[in-house]
């Protein structure tokens, strides 16, 4: 969520930082803006919309080697250009661009303007300007530890003093913020990939720490004043963006790139038929004692890890649930040190689930993370990583980085289920046997790309489509109404198939979709009861499933996805339903890769 791009050096500071900016797009963003100093002045150019817009708006003779550029999601005033950022201190001398929320906003602001201060915009960043300038004494340092010991919330800071015209001061809290050090000058970004490709030195700025950073030294230092010795970080895991090739959309290439992913994936944690999780520190005595397993995630990550909650109690025996990250924080939680915490985040910067991760430590849980990106705060402060090789992922609504998660998932339960002797060695050899299966099927499946078309076509002027599934199924059809949600901005709903009749069956009337999951062997027929009791009212029912799930008449569709072990159906499913979402989004023209008021790494809470 929102961008920092900063550069100071030899070079023409505007052309990259909006480039920078460009290039963090698919974090989410809705205004765009930029600072630099020429000459000991500031200049500031915002807008609305995207970063691009930003060539327009900065002057073609403004030649500077020092600037910060922001893109912004708003979480405090409009999206409007007035609110984009940087913003400046009264008197100009202190240029901010900020990632996050500065929660005891409204007290500071208040306090300011009770001392007279006015301020310009309706964003909580401001303050921090405003603050900036009243602490200041001619030691920016001194200035900028005087204002973090009063904010409270997250942040990540680009900061510009005209007093020091070669110099981008930083500092953050849970808002994610790199800088590299290259031959033409220091940069800082939200995110590695639009740091340059032939990256020299790249260091991670930690939680408050403050960064001074000019063309050829960083100095870091802690909150008390101390200098810090910053290690360089390795990347040769980041995968850069890459285009979108011969796809209309990132969304597109994405699920093309499922089978690739989850290949990739399971390349890295299975060897020679084994399941090597070699980065989970839980010796096998540990294993044993864990006595709960509670899946810790938001959005598309939450429904893997429903999945991994229904996998996990079928093969272990013991109490395992599914918590969405916002919630789990403030539900007084009682894990112990006997519960194995399994945190899962395509970014590793999610907010909600770096809270929910922290309270789960708090009461001394194991923390196993499964994430994307392998310097995120998320991988840093949990006990065992387990990354997905989903490469990047660019589309906000997730599909890859999804089917990724869910073979990492299946990978830990197993591995859990055998090691505390739960399954047997002939349980354990096939279920591998059926994950290592799973990318080709997968590519069968989208071999029907056209099926899954025309069915969108139909889909296009529906107001209501209700998912119904049983198990695993359900999970699938919570993550189908989700995409469908995302990208088609189509009101639909996920209904475990057995609750139906509880409330949700009324909506029903003639001509309804129902898409219903009915895959799993297992209850497939308890949903395709279900399904009889929504055709009755009039639904059309699209039914995901085997062969012989339903027999469907001629207004139904049925949607056959290969054969695989019950327990891994969501693989499967959940394709076609992406495939459905994304035509449904074009015919209806949305915005498929950037849907409106989502962002891609939520880093606020
Ligand atoms: N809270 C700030 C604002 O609303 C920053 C939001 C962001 O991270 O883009 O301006």
């Amino acid at each position: 969520m929102c961008g920092i791009m900063g550069y100071t050096g030899t070079l023409p500071a505007v052309p990259i930082i909006i480039k920078g900016l460009e290039g963090l797009e698919y974090r989410g963003y809705d205004s765009a803006g930029l600072g630099v100093i020429k000459a000991g002045e500031i200049s500031v150019y915002k807008t609305q919309g995207s970063p691009e817009k930003l060539w327009n708006t900065v002057p073609e003779n403004l030649i500077s080697s020092v600037g910060v550029g922001h893109t912004r999601w708003a979480t405090h005033g409009a999206p409007t250009a007035q609110n984009a950022h940087p913003h400046l201190s009264p008197d100009g001398l202190f240029t901010v661009v900020h990632n996050g929320i500065i929660e005891n906003f409204a007290a500071l602001k208040s306090e300011l303007e009770e001392q007279g201060y006015i301020f310009n915009s309706e964003t909580d960043t401001e303050v921090v300007a405003y603050l900036l300038e009243k602490e200041y004494k001619g030691d920016v340092k001194s200035a900028i530890t005087n204002v973090l010991t009063r904010l409270e919330g997250s942040y990540a800071l680009g900061i510009l003093c005209n007093d020091y015209p070669d110099t981008i001061f930083c500092a953050k809290y849970s808002s994610p913020l790199f800088v590299s050090l290259e031959s033409d000058g220091g940069y800082i970004a939200s995110d590695v990939s639009v740091l340059p490709k032939n990256a020299g030195k790249i260091y991670k700025i930690g939680d408050k720490e403050i960064g001074i950073l000019s063309k050829d030294e960083l100095k870091v230092f802690d909150i008390d004043g101390c200098r810090i010795r910053k290690t360089e970080i390795k990347v040769r895991d980041i995968k850069n963006l890459e285009g979108k090739g011969e796809y209309a959309h990132y969304m597109l290439k994405e699920i093309y790139e499922q089978p690739q992913a989850v290949e990739d994936t399971l390349e890295s944690i299975i060897v020679n038929s084994r399941i090597k999780l070699n980065t989970l520190r839980l010796t096998k005595e540990k294993i044993k004692r864990i006595n709960r397993i509670e899946f810790i995630a938001c959005g598309s990550a939450y429904h893997a890890g429903a999945v991994g909650a229904y996998i996990a109690q079928k093969l272990m025996g013991i109490p395992c649930e599914a918590y969405i990250a916002s919630e789990y924080r403030y539900s007084n939680p009682v894990p112990d040190e006997n519960t194995l915490a399994v945190i899962i985040s395509q970014s590793g910067e999610t907010a909600d689930t770096l809270a929910a991760l922290r309270e789960a430590k708090r009461h001394n849980a194991k923390i196993v993370s499964i994430i994307n990106a392998p310097l995120s705060t998320i991988a840093q402060e949990s006990d065992s990583v387990i990354l997905t090789k989903a490469g990047k992922e660019v589309a906000v609504a997730t599909t890859k980085a999804f089917s990724a998660q869910l073979v990492v998932i299946y990978a830990l339960c197993t591995r859990l289920a055998y090691s505390s002797g739960k399954i047997n060695k002939a349980r354990y050899s096939e279920l591998i046997e059926q994950m290592k299966n799973l990318p080709e099927k997968i590519r069968e499946i989208l071999k029907n790309d056209r099926e899954y078309k025309a069915l969108a076509d139909e889909l296009k002027d529906i107001n209501y489509t209700c998912f119904i599934g049983r198990g695993v199924d359900y999970c699938a059809a919570m993550e189908g109404a989700l995409k469908l949600k995302e990208v088609s901005y189509t009101h639909c709903e996920a209904y475990a198939a057995g609750e139906l009749k509880h409330g949700t069956i009324s909506l029903i009337e003639q001509g309804t979709p129902v898409v219903a999951v009915a895959a799993q062997s297992s209850v497939s027929q308890k949903t395709v009861s279900n399904i009889r009791e929504c055709k009755a009212r009039g639904a059309k029912i699209i039914c995901i499933g085997n062969e012989n799930s339903f027999t469907p008449d001629a207004d139904d569709k049925m949607l056959l996805i290969p054969q695989t072990e019950d327990l891994f159906k969501t693989s499967l499913t959940v394709i076609p339903m992406q495939l459905i979402a994304y035509y449904t989004a074009l015919n209806k023209g949305c915005s498929i890769d950037k849907p409106k008021n989502l962002a891609k790494s939520v880093t606020v809470e």
